[in-house]
Protein backbone atom coordinates (compact mmCIF):
# COMPACT_ATOMS: atom_id res chain seq x y z
CA UNK A 1 0.00 0.00 0.00
CA UNK A 2 1.21 3.65 -0.96
CA UNK A 3 -0.12 5.19 1.75
CA UNK A 4 -1.83 8.69 1.32
CA UNK A 5 -0.72 11.68 -0.47
CA UNK A 6 -0.82 15.35 -0.56
CA UNK A 7 0.41 17.29 -3.37
CA UNK A 8 1.88 21.20 -2.98
CA UNK A 9 2.16 22.79 -5.70
CA UNK A 10 3.40 26.55 -6.66
CA UNK A 11 5.30 29.00 -9.01
CA UNK A 12 8.25 29.75 -7.70
CA UNK A 13 10.40 33.20 -8.97
CA UNK A 14 14.02 32.39 -10.08
CA UNK A 15 15.78 35.36 -8.66
CA UNK A 16 18.83 34.17 -10.51
CA UNK A 17 16.73 33.96 -14.11
CA UNK A 18 15.21 37.91 -14.25
CA UNK A 19 11.81 36.70 -11.93
CA UNK A 20 11.39 34.10 -14.70
CA UNK A 21 9.12 31.76 -12.98
CA UNK A 22 8.51 28.28 -13.28
CA UNK A 23 6.21 25.55 -11.51
CA UNK A 24 8.02 23.23 -9.03
CA UNK A 25 5.88 20.52 -7.40
CA UNK A 26 6.24 18.64 -4.19
CA UNK A 27 4.72 15.44 -3.31
CA UNK A 28 4.16 14.28 0.07
CA UNK A 29 3.75 10.89 0.98
CA UNK A 30 3.33 8.70 4.60
CA UNK A 31 0.76 7.60 7.01
CA UNK A 32 -2.43 8.83 6.86
CA UNK A 33 -2.61 11.31 9.83
CA UNK A 34 0.97 12.15 10.17
CA UNK A 35 0.36 15.99 8.66
CA UNK A 36 1.07 15.70 5.18
CA UNK A 37 -2.12 18.69 4.48
CA UNK A 38 -1.05 20.26 7.20
CA UNK A 39 2.15 21.18 6.11
CA UNK A 40 1.00 21.35 2.42
CA UNK A 41 -1.76 23.69 3.32
CA UNK A 42 0.89 26.10 5.28
CA UNK A 43 2.66 26.51 1.74
CA UNK A 44 0.16 26.77 -0.66
CA UNK A 45 -2.86 24.92 -1.91
CA UNK A 46 -3.21 20.97 -1.56
CA UNK A 47 -4.60 18.92 -4.61
CA UNK A 48 -5.31 15.03 -3.48
CA UNK A 49 -4.51 12.77 -6.12
CA UNK A 50 -6.66 9.75 -7.38
CA UNK A 51 -4.33 8.86 -10.05
CA UNK A 52 -3.06 4.84 -10.22
CA UNK A 53 -0.17 4.76 -7.61
CA UNK A 54 2.94 5.00 -10.22
CA UNK A 55 1.59 8.39 -12.12
CA UNK A 56 1.01 9.69 -8.58
CA UNK A 57 4.94 8.97 -7.35
CA UNK A 58 6.33 10.12 -10.68
CA UNK A 59 8.05 13.37 -11.81
CA UNK A 60 7.82 15.79 -9.04
CA UNK A 61 10.50 18.40 -8.08
CA UNK A 62 10.77 17.19 -4.48
CA UNK A 63 9.57 14.04 -2.50
CA UNK A 64 8.99 14.67 1.34
CA UNK A 65 8.46 11.74 3.18
CA UNK A 66 6.54 12.58 6.20
CA UNK A 67 6.50 10.55 9.56
CA UNK A 68 4.69 11.07 13.34
CA UNK A 69 7.65 11.32 15.47
CA UNK A 70 4.58 9.88 18.19
CA UNK A 71 4.16 7.31 15.37
CA UNK A 72 6.31 4.16 15.28
CA UNK A 73 4.58 2.39 12.36
CA UNK A 74 4.30 5.64 10.13
CA UNK A 75 8.37 6.04 10.67
CA UNK A 76 8.74 2.45 9.51
CA UNK A 77 6.12 2.90 6.62
CA UNK A 78 8.56 5.75 5.54
CA UNK A 79 11.31 2.88 4.90
CA UNK A 80 8.86 1.54 2.56
CA UNK A 81 8.02 4.17 0.65
CA UNK A 82 11.62 4.95 0.52
CA UNK A 83 11.93 1.90 -1.55
CA UNK A 84 9.32 2.36 -3.43
CA UNK A 85 10.04 5.59 -5.05
CA UNK A 86 13.57 4.11 -5.44
CA UNK A 87 11.72 1.57 -7.25
CA UNK A 88 10.43 3.45 -9.57
CA UNK A 89 13.22 6.34 -10.44
CA UNK A 90 15.95 3.87 -10.29
CA UNK A 91 18.21 6.01 -12.95
CA UNK A 92 17.44 9.54 -11.21
CA UNK A 93 19.12 11.13 -8.42
CA UNK A 94 15.62 11.25 -6.84
CA UNK A 95 15.35 14.91 -4.28
CA UNK A 96 13.99 13.10 -1.06
CA UNK A 97 13.37 15.00 2.59
CA UNK A 98 12.47 12.63 5.65
CA UNK A 99 10.46 15.01 7.65
CA UNK A 100 9.76 13.78 11.40
CA UNK A 101 6.41 16.15 12.23
CA UNK A 102 4.51 16.73 15.05
CA UNK A 103 7.36 17.26 17.69
CA UNK A 104 5.35 19.69 19.73
CA UNK A 105 3.79 16.05 21.30
CA UNK A 106 7.41 14.81 22.51
CA UNK A 107 8.95 17.28 24.75
CA UNK A 108 8.96 14.26 27.22
CA UNK A 109 10.29 12.04 24.50
CA UNK A 110 13.01 10.72 26.60
CA UNK A 111 12.89 10.26 30.03
CA UNK A 112 16.12 10.66 32.20
CA UNK A 113 15.94 7.75 34.93
CA UNK A 114 18.88 7.93 37.51
CA UNK A 115 21.37 9.23 34.71
CA UNK A 116 20.07 6.66 32.49
CA UNK A 117 18.36 7.41 29.37
CA UNK A 118 14.61 5.40 28.72
CA UNK A 119 13.39 5.53 25.54
CA UNK A 120 9.92 5.32 25.20
CA UNK A 121 9.27 2.65 22.49
CA UNK A 122 6.36 3.91 20.55
CA UNK A 123 7.99 7.42 19.43
CA UNK A 124 10.89 7.76 17.09
CA UNK A 125 13.69 9.55 18.65
CA UNK A 126 15.46 12.22 16.25
CA UNK A 127 18.61 10.26 16.43
CA UNK A 128 16.95 7.42 14.78
CA UNK A 129 15.66 9.96 12.16
CA UNK A 130 18.89 11.15 11.29
CA UNK A 131 20.23 7.51 10.98
CA UNK A 132 17.65 6.98 9.23
CA UNK A 133 18.26 9.56 6.56
CA UNK A 134 21.85 8.45 6.42
CA UNK A 135 20.43 5.53 4.97
CA UNK A 136 18.21 6.35 2.49
CA UNK A 137 20.89 8.99 1.42
CA UNK A 138 18.43 12.09 1.62
CA UNK A 139 17.87 15.38 3.78
CA UNK A 140 16.47 14.93 7.35
CA UNK A 141 14.51 17.61 9.54
CA UNK A 142 11.64 17.43 12.30
CA UNK A 143 8.95 20.15 12.14
CA UNK A 144 5.81 20.84 14.36
CA UNK A 145 3.35 21.83 11.62
CA UNK A 146 0.82 22.90 14.03
CA UNK A 147 3.30 25.22 15.71
CA UNK A 148 5.00 26.18 12.59
CA UNK A 149 7.86 25.24 14.15
CA UNK A 150 10.67 24.79 11.61
CA UNK A 151 8.46 24.92 8.60
CA UNK A 152 10.29 27.39 6.94
CA UNK A 153 13.36 25.83 7.12
CA UNK A 154 11.65 22.72 5.29
CA UNK A 155 10.65 25.25 2.95
CA UNK A 156 14.31 26.70 2.54
CA UNK A 157 15.29 22.86 1.86
CA UNK A 158 13.06 22.17 -0.86
CA UNK A 159 13.94 25.64 -2.79
CA UNK A 160 17.62 24.45 -2.58
CA UNK A 161 17.07 20.90 -3.67
CA UNK A 162 15.01 22.48 -6.55
CA UNK A 163 17.93 24.69 -7.47
CA UNK A 164 20.70 22.12 -7.22
CA UNK A 165 18.48 20.80 -9.98
CA UNK A 166 17.94 22.79 -12.05
CA UNK A 167 19.36 22.40 -15.56
CA UNK A 168 21.70 24.62 -16.72
CA UNK A 169 20.47 27.73 -18.63
CA UNK A 170 21.81 27.55 -22.32
CA UNK A 171 23.88 30.68 -23.31
P1 LIG B 1 -2.48 13.70 6.72
O1 LIG B 1 -3.50 12.62 6.77
O2 LIG B 1 -1.09 13.15 6.72
O3 LIG B 1 -2.69 14.68 5.63
O4 LIG B 1 -2.56 14.46 8.13
P2 LIG B 1 -3.30 15.84 8.48
O5 LIG B 1 -2.50 16.99 7.99
O6 LIG B 1 -4.72 15.74 8.06
O7 LIG B 1 -3.16 15.85 10.07
C1 LIG B 1 -3.79 14.85 10.87
C2 LIG B 1 -4.05 15.42 12.26
O8 LIG B 1 -2.81 15.72 12.91
C3 LIG B 1 -4.84 16.72 12.23
O9 LIG B 1 -5.72 16.70 13.32
C4 LIG B 1 -3.78 17.78 12.40
O10 LIG B 1 -4.28 18.94 13.02
C5 LIG B 1 -2.78 17.07 13.30
N1 LIG B 1 -1.41 17.57 13.13
C6 LIG B 1 -0.75 17.82 11.96
N2 LIG B 1 0.48 18.27 12.21
C7 LIG B 1 0.63 18.30 13.55
C8 LIG B 1 1.70 18.68 14.44
O11 LIG B 1 2.79 19.09 14.04
N3 LIG B 1 1.44 18.56 15.78
C9 LIG B 1 0.24 18.11 16.27
N4 LIG B 1 0.11 18.04 17.60
N5 LIG B 1 -0.77 17.76 15.47
C10 LIG B 1 -0.58 17.85 14.14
Amino acid sequence: QLGDTALWDRWLSDEDDNNEDFLYSVLLLGDRGVGKSTLAEIFAGVSEKEEEEEEVMKDHSVYLIVYSVTDRSSFESAGELRIRLRRLRQADDIPIILVGNKTDLVRSRDVSVEGLCRRSLKKVSVEEGRACAVMFDCKFIETSACLHHRVDDLFQGVVRQIRLRRPPRPH
